[in-house]
């Protein structure tokens, strides 16, 4: 594992799931897939847009009340706007 993939998996944290949804519907960024990037891996999953690119993205259901869905691509681009 390098520095970056360190850094970043001790940042993790494992929530309860409703103080996650708390987080969600109080606009903590919710990271998605493009559609444009893989297939459907789930039947029941939704699509929505990215808040910041409005490129088409796939989100679970019970991640419907998140106001804050973002694409990877974007999340990438403020992460590294962030670390230089
Ligand atoms: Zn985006």
């Amino acid at each position: 594992m390098n520095d970056r993939a360190k850094k970043i998996f001790e940042q993790l944290v494992v929530l309860p799931h409703d103080e996650y949804l708390e987080g969600l519907k109080a606009g903590h960024p919710l990271v998605c897939m493009r559609v444009a990037d893989m297939p459907q891996s789930f039947l029941d999953n939704k699509i929505g847009e990215c808040v910041l690119c409005s490129q088409k993205i796939w989100y679970r259901p019970y991640n419907e009340i998140a106001t804050n869905k973002i694409c990877a691509h974007c999340a990438m681009e403020m992460s590294n706007a962030r670390d230089c």
